[in-house]
Protein backbone atom coordinates (compact mmCIF):
# COMPACT_ATOMS: atom_id res chain seq x y z
CA UNK A 1 0.00 0.00 0.00
CA UNK A 2 1.61 3.12 -0.86
CA UNK A 3 0.76 6.30 1.34
CA UNK A 4 -2.66 7.36 0.57
CA UNK A 5 -4.24 10.64 1.01
CA UNK A 6 -7.30 9.76 2.79
CA UNK A 7 -5.84 7.45 5.51
CA UNK A 8 -3.63 10.41 6.12
CA UNK A 9 -6.38 12.90 6.64
CA UNK A 10 -7.97 10.12 9.04
CA UNK A 11 -5.01 10.28 11.38
CA UNK A 12 -4.18 13.52 11.55
CA UNK A 13 -8.39 14.38 12.10
CA UNK A 14 -8.04 11.79 14.54
CA UNK A 15 -4.84 13.68 16.25
CA UNK A 16 -5.72 17.33 16.24
CA UNK A 17 -9.26 17.33 16.25
CA UNK A 18 -9.68 19.28 13.50
CA UNK A 19 -11.08 17.26 10.04
CA UNK A 20 -9.16 17.29 6.97
CA UNK A 21 -9.90 16.18 3.47
CA UNK A 22 -6.74 14.79 1.46
CA UNK A 23 -5.72 15.14 -1.98
CA UNK A 24 -2.62 13.73 -3.96
CA UNK A 25 -0.49 14.92 -6.46
CA UNK A 26 3.35 15.39 -7.89
CA UNK A 27 5.51 17.83 -8.38
CA UNK A 28 7.45 18.87 -11.42
CA UNK A 29 10.58 17.31 -10.52
CA UNK A 30 8.34 14.47 -9.50
CA UNK A 31 8.09 14.04 -6.19
CA UNK A 32 4.88 12.75 -4.90
CA UNK A 33 3.35 14.61 -2.27
CA UNK A 34 -0.19 14.44 0.21
CA UNK A 35 -1.88 17.37 1.03
CA UNK A 36 -4.68 18.18 3.59
CA UNK A 37 -6.97 20.59 3.55
CA UNK A 38 -9.84 21.50 6.79
CA UNK A 39 -13.06 20.03 5.45
CA UNK A 40 -15.78 21.78 4.36
CA UNK A 41 -14.66 25.38 4.01
CA UNK A 42 -13.69 27.42 1.10
CA UNK A 43 -10.17 26.26 0.45
CA UNK A 44 -9.12 29.34 -0.48
CA UNK A 45 -9.95 31.20 2.76
CA UNK A 46 -8.44 28.28 4.91
CA UNK A 47 -4.84 26.44 4.15
CA UNK A 48 -3.12 23.87 3.27
CA UNK A 49 -0.17 20.86 5.04
CA UNK A 50 1.68 19.74 1.76
CA UNK A 51 3.75 16.52 2.96
CA UNK A 52 6.17 16.42 -0.02
CA UNK A 53 7.66 12.76 -0.23
CA UNK A 54 11.39 13.58 -1.51
CA UNK A 55 14.36 11.29 -2.16
CA UNK A 56 15.15 10.18 1.30
CA UNK A 57 13.16 13.31 2.52
CA UNK A 58 9.89 14.23 3.97
CA UNK A 59 9.23 18.07 3.82
CA UNK A 60 5.68 19.44 5.64
CA UNK A 61 4.48 23.16 3.92
CA UNK A 62 2.20 25.09 5.19
CA UNK A 63 0.23 26.84 2.65
CA UNK A 64 -2.45 29.44 3.27
CA UNK A 65 -5.09 29.94 0.94
CA UNK A 66 -5.45 33.16 -1.73
CA UNK A 67 -7.83 34.89 1.00
CA UNK A 68 -6.30 33.81 4.10
CA UNK A 69 -5.24 36.93 5.27
CA UNK A 70 -7.70 36.96 8.07
CA UNK A 71 -6.25 33.52 9.64
CA UNK A 72 -2.82 34.76 8.93
CA UNK A 73 -2.92 37.33 10.85
CA UNK A 74 -5.32 36.29 13.55
CA UNK A 75 -2.55 33.44 14.17
CA UNK A 76 -0.16 36.51 14.95
CA UNK A 77 -2.24 37.19 17.41
CA UNK A 78 -1.87 33.72 19.41
CA UNK A 79 -2.14 33.72 23.13
CA UNK A 80 1.10 33.27 25.32
CA UNK A 81 0.01 29.24 25.82
CA UNK A 82 -0.28 28.73 22.19
CA UNK A 83 2.82 30.95 21.02
CA UNK A 84 4.38 28.73 23.87
CA UNK A 85 3.43 25.44 22.38
CA UNK A 86 4.47 26.62 18.85
CA UNK A 87 7.98 27.01 19.88
CA UNK A 88 7.97 24.05 21.57
CA UNK A 89 6.56 22.09 18.56
CA UNK A 90 9.27 23.51 16.40
CA UNK A 91 12.10 22.83 18.56
CA UNK A 92 10.81 19.51 19.14
CA UNK A 93 11.11 19.25 15.10
CA UNK A 94 14.11 20.46 15.09
CA UNK A 95 15.80 18.01 17.83
CA UNK A 96 14.31 15.13 15.70
CA UNK A 97 16.42 16.13 13.00
CA UNK A 98 14.45 18.26 10.65
CA UNK A 99 15.03 22.11 9.77
CA UNK A 100 12.60 24.48 10.61
CA UNK A 101 11.99 27.02 7.57
CA UNK A 102 9.83 30.34 9.21
CA UNK A 103 9.44 33.55 7.68
CA UNK A 104 6.92 35.93 9.22
CA UNK A 105 6.02 38.87 6.34
CA UNK A 106 8.71 37.78 4.34
CA UNK A 107 11.28 37.75 6.21
CA UNK A 108 13.21 35.03 7.39
CA UNK A 109 13.32 34.13 11.25
CA UNK A 110 13.55 31.92 14.15
CA UNK A 111 10.51 30.78 16.15
CA UNK A 112 12.38 31.43 18.95
CA UNK A 113 12.65 35.15 18.19
CA UNK A 114 10.16 36.99 20.34
CA UNK A 115 9.83 40.23 17.74
CA UNK A 116 8.17 37.56 15.22
CA UNK A 117 5.33 38.62 16.95
CA UNK A 118 5.27 42.57 17.14
CA UNK A 119 3.95 43.12 14.00
CA UNK A 120 0.70 41.90 12.44
CA UNK A 121 1.02 39.22 10.32
CA UNK A 122 0.44 39.50 6.56
CA UNK A 123 2.22 36.47 5.61
CA UNK A 124 3.36 33.22 6.76
CA UNK A 125 5.64 31.20 5.45
CA UNK A 126 6.58 27.38 7.35
CA UNK A 127 8.38 24.34 6.77
CA UNK A 128 9.42 21.12 8.21
CA UNK A 129 12.31 19.50 6.16
CA UNK A 130 13.37 15.98 7.44
CA UNK A 131 16.29 14.97 5.40
CA UNK A 132 18.51 11.65 5.31
CA UNK A 133 15.69 9.45 5.85
CA UNK A 134 14.78 5.85 4.89
CA UNK A 135 12.07 6.17 2.80
CA UNK A 136 10.63 4.73 -0.23
CA UNK A 137 12.64 1.57 0.40
CA UNK A 138 10.10 -0.70 0.03
CA UNK A 139 8.66 -0.69 3.26
CA UNK A 140 4.97 1.28 2.77
CA UNK A 141 4.34 0.53 6.55
CA UNK A 142 7.21 2.28 7.82
CA UNK A 143 6.79 5.46 5.16
CA UNK A 144 3.34 5.96 6.25
CA UNK A 145 4.28 6.39 10.13
CA UNK A 146 7.19 8.73 8.83
CA UNK A 147 4.91 11.03 6.71
CA UNK A 148 1.99 10.62 9.52
CA UNK A 149 4.81 11.35 12.31
CA UNK A 150 5.87 14.86 10.43
CA UNK A 151 2.85 16.03 9.35
CA UNK A 152 1.02 15.77 12.80
CA UNK A 153 3.79 17.69 13.93
CA UNK A 154 3.47 20.10 11.57
CA UNK A 155 -0.40 20.61 12.06
CA UNK A 156 0.42 20.45 15.88
CA UNK A 157 2.68 23.69 15.44
CA UNK A 158 0.02 25.40 13.02
CA UNK A 159 -3.02 24.29 15.20
CA UNK A 160 -1.30 26.08 18.37
CA UNK A 161 -2.21 29.18 16.79
CA UNK A 162 -5.13 28.86 15.36
CA UNK A 163 -7.72 31.37 16.89
CA UNK A 164 -9.48 28.58 18.90
CA UNK A 165 -13.44 29.60 20.41
CA UNK A 166 -14.55 27.45 22.56
CA UNK A 167 -18.16 26.69 21.50
CA UNK A 168 -20.73 28.51 24.04
CA UNK A 169 -23.51 24.91 23.51
CA UNK A 170 -20.83 23.17 25.06
CA UNK A 171 -22.18 19.87 27.06
CA UNK A 172 -19.62 18.86 28.37
CA UNK A 173 -19.79 15.52 26.16
CA UNK A 174 -17.68 13.93 24.31
CA UNK A 175 -18.16 15.41 20.41
CA UNK A 176 -19.71 13.51 17.84
CA UNK A 177 -17.98 15.63 15.04
CA UNK A 178 -14.58 17.27 14.55
CA UNK A 179 -14.39 20.91 14.62
CA UNK A 180 -14.87 22.77 11.96
CA UNK A 181 -13.84 26.48 10.14
CA UNK A 182 -16.71 28.31 10.22
CA UNK A 183 -17.46 29.88 6.74
CA UNK A 184 -17.23 33.27 5.80
CA UNK A 185 -15.05 36.40 6.78
CA UNK A 186 -14.63 35.75 10.27
CA UNK A 187 -11.31 33.74 11.22
CA UNK A 188 -11.98 31.60 14.06
CA UNK A 189 -12.28 27.85 14.81
CA UNK A 190 -15.01 26.54 16.73
CA UNK A 191 -14.55 23.59 18.87
CA UNK A 192 -15.55 22.43 22.79
CA UNK A 193 -13.15 21.65 25.13
CA UNK A 194 -12.72 18.22 24.17
CA UNK A 195 -11.33 19.62 20.36
CA UNK A 196 -9.40 21.84 22.95
CA UNK A 197 -8.15 18.48 24.59
CA UNK A 198 -7.30 17.13 21.69
CA UNK A 199 -5.30 20.08 20.30
CA UNK A 200 -3.26 19.56 23.52
CA UNK A 201 -2.51 16.18 22.64
CA UNK A 202 -1.38 16.38 19.64
CA UNK A 203 1.43 18.88 20.63
CA UNK A 204 2.19 17.20 23.43
CA UNK A 205 2.99 13.70 21.25
CA UNK A 206 4.45 16.06 18.67
CA UNK A 207 7.02 17.18 21.70
CA UNK A 208 7.36 13.97 23.36
CA UNK A 209 7.08 11.60 20.66
CA UNK A 210 4.50 8.31 19.98
CA UNK A 211 6.45 6.18 22.77
CA UNK A 212 5.72 5.78 26.62
CA UNK A 213 7.58 7.37 28.74
CA UNK A 214 7.82 5.35 31.23
CA UNK A 215 8.89 2.26 29.59
CA UNK A 216 9.34 3.13 26.08
CA UNK A 217 7.34 1.23 24.55
CA UNK A 218 5.91 2.54 21.08
CA UNK A 219 2.81 0.29 20.60
CA UNK A 220 3.11 1.28 16.62
CA UNK A 221 6.11 -0.53 16.25
CA UNK A 222 5.58 -3.70 18.87
CA UNK A 223 2.08 -4.33 17.16
CA UNK A 224 2.23 -2.58 13.82
CA UNK A 225 -0.46 -0.07 11.90
CA UNK A 226 -3.27 -1.52 13.59
CA UNK A 227 -1.31 -0.12 16.78
CA UNK A 228 0.17 3.04 14.84
CA UNK A 229 -0.62 6.55 17.32
CA UNK A 230 -1.99 4.19 20.21
CA UNK A 231 -0.90 6.11 23.32
CA UNK A 232 -2.33 7.46 25.57
CA UNK A 233 -1.49 11.40 27.47
CA UNK A 234 -1.60 11.38 30.78
CA UNK A 235 -1.85 14.80 32.56
CA UNK A 236 1.31 15.29 35.13
CA UNK A 237 -0.06 18.26 36.98
CA UNK A 238 -3.25 17.31 38.64
CA UNK A 239 -6.69 18.66 37.61
CA UNK A 240 -7.83 19.03 41.23
CA UNK A 241 -4.61 20.99 42.00
CA UNK A 242 -4.95 23.69 39.41
CA UNK A 243 -7.36 26.53 39.02
CA UNK A 244 -10.31 26.19 36.19
CA UNK A 245 -8.66 28.67 34.23
CA UNK A 246 -4.86 26.86 34.32
CA UNK A 247 -3.93 26.72 30.94
CA UNK A 248 -2.33 23.00 29.68
CA UNK A 249 1.24 23.47 28.63
CA UNK A 250 2.14 20.26 26.45
CA UNK A 251 5.41 20.34 27.34
CA UNK A 252 5.31 19.73 31.05
CA UNK A 253 1.91 19.11 32.02
CA UNK A 254 1.30 16.10 29.30
CA UNK A 255 3.32 12.81 29.35
CA UNK A 256 2.77 10.24 26.79
CA UNK A 257 2.14 6.82 29.01
CA UNK A 258 1.50 3.30 27.19
CA UNK A 259 -2.31 2.05 28.42
CA UNK A 260 -0.37 -0.59 30.54
CA UNK A 261 1.97 1.99 32.41
CA UNK A 262 -0.74 4.58 32.80
CA UNK A 263 -3.34 2.25 34.45
CA UNK A 264 -0.33 1.70 36.80
CA UNK A 265 0.41 5.21 37.42
CA UNK A 266 -3.51 5.62 38.24
CA UNK A 267 -3.02 2.81 41.24
CA UNK A 268 -2.28 5.51 43.34
CA UNK A 269 -3.74 9.10 44.06
CA UNK A 270 -2.07 11.31 43.75
CA UNK A 271 -0.51 9.21 40.33
CA UNK A 272 2.85 7.53 40.37
CA UNK A 273 5.19 9.61 38.43
CA UNK A 274 6.76 8.78 35.89
CA UNK A 275 10.28 8.10 37.14
CA UNK A 276 8.68 5.97 40.06
CA UNK A 277 7.33 4.32 36.96
CA UNK A 278 10.12 3.66 35.81
CA UNK A 279 11.94 2.21 38.80
CA UNK A 280 9.18 0.13 39.91
CA UNK A 281 9.94 -2.00 36.65
CA UNK A 282 11.58 -5.48 36.94
CA UNK A 283 14.06 -6.38 34.39
CA UNK A 284 12.13 -9.11 31.83
ZN1 LIG B 1 4.74 2.12 29.27
ZN1 LIG C 1 -3.49 9.86 33.61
Amino acid sequence: MSPDPRSLAKRVSAETGLAFTGTEGRDSDGSRWLELRPAGHPPGQTFALRTVIGWRRIDVEFRPGNFAGELVEAMGRADESGRQTFRAVLAACRDAGADVALAVNGIATNPEDDAIWSAPWRSLDLTIRRGMLAINEGDADADMRQIELWTVRAAAAVLALLPLEIDSEESGEVAPDFAGLPEGTEARIDVNRYERDRRNRAAALAIHGYFCKACDLDMGERYGPAAAGLIEVHHVTQVSEVGPGYIIDPKSDLMPLCPNCHAVAHRRSPPFSVDELREMQRPS
